[in-house]
């Protein structure tokens, strides 16, 4: 069992749910923020747990709920505990294709948490470009880990069941090239599980940044950084992603393209919080694209149900 989703295709559907919502969002997240520790289920613990409200990331003067709401027990905020319900869902509808699980975290609480549930579930890690794909490094006071890119993995053709990402898409400049590589390793019915900072009033991105020929960064925008365990300087992010991203992922050969939301009080998921809503407003949400099926490519039917 995990959380329960719904899944959108298109803007339209999407923004009536989100109206919908909004006068229970805005009741509850204004009281969640007052609070120091909200009491809350845990789909990654199974049971009530405390979670800590703030994580320390702030949205002007508001908490940051999508980082926020961090587990007492598994340690996992909102978005982490999010993922993990909409990994192991897929997990479970790809398990039979006997490929691999690839999770772009090795060294996290998210991941310590899905190793325990999918044997087998290889972790990595980007450590640079000067790393081999494939290889494990040591990372100082945070042990082994494999080094992988979102746009060059080491896997073969058709190699993994199931691929989930968290957060890394708007930092690739060439993300067009990363979701063909995603499609390249995954097999016929596999999926990609992902979440980026998703912008649900855009279609097109927002082009933040981009890399010149000669490999200069040249900001279009004021420069936004990321956080990083990894870097202590932060990451820089080149896009605000919105719904153009699934038609992009289409374009890269997906079949099956969706939206996942689960707005959910009881479990802690709730809104990113952004002051006043509008267009940095983030409910909980993850994107899943399916590859079609070999049955499906047999019989000729275009989309994986
Ligand atoms: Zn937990």
């Amino acid at each position: 069992m995990g959380a329960m989703f719904d899944w959108f295709i298109e803007e339209k559907r999407f923004n009536s749910f989100a109206a919908a919502i909004e006068p229970l969002r805005v009741a509850a997240e204004s009281y969640i923020s007052d609070l120091e520790y909200f009491y809350g289920y845990c789909w990654v613990c199974d049971g009530m747990r405390r979670m800590l409200v703030r994580s320390g990331a702030m949205l002007g003067n508001n908490p940051s709920l999508r980082e926020g709401l961090l587990c007492e027990g598994c340690g996992l905020s909102n978005r982490k505990r999010l993922m993990h319900s909409a990994i192991l869902e897929e997990y479970a509808r790809t398990k039979t294709l006997q490929g691999s699980v690839l999770l772009l975290e090795g060294l996290s609480p998210l991941y310590r948490a899905l190793a325990a549930r999918i044997p087998d579930l290889i972790g990595s890690e980007y450590l640079g470009d000067d790393c081999v794909v494939g290889k494990e490094y040591e990372v100082p006071t945070r042990g082994r880990v494999r080094h992988e890119s979102l746009t060059t993995l080491s896997f073969g053709n058709g190699s993994l069941n199931l691929l989930a990402h968290l957060d890394i898409l708007e930092h690739v400049p060439d993300y067009r090239a990363a979701l063909r590589e995603c499609f390249r390793v995954l097999k016929p019915g596999g999926s990609m599980v992902f979440t980026c900072p998703f912008f649900a009033q855009r279609h097109e991105p927002l082009i933040r940044a981009r890399v010149k020929p000669d490999g200069a960064i040249e900001h279009l925008e004021p420069p936004e950084w990321h956080g990083d365990p990894l870097n202590k300087e932060g990451i820089l992010a080149y896009y605000h992603h919105g719904w153009g991203l699934l038609d992009d992922l289409r374009a890269a050969g997906f079949a099956d393209v969706r939206l996942g939301v689960v707005y959910d009080v009881f479990s802690g998921f709730v809104s990113n919080n952004y002051p006043g809503g509008g267009y940095g407003l983030m409910l909980p949400i993850v994107i899943r694209a399916r590859t079609t099926s070999a049955k499906a490519m047999a019989s000729g039917t275009k989309h994986a149900i």
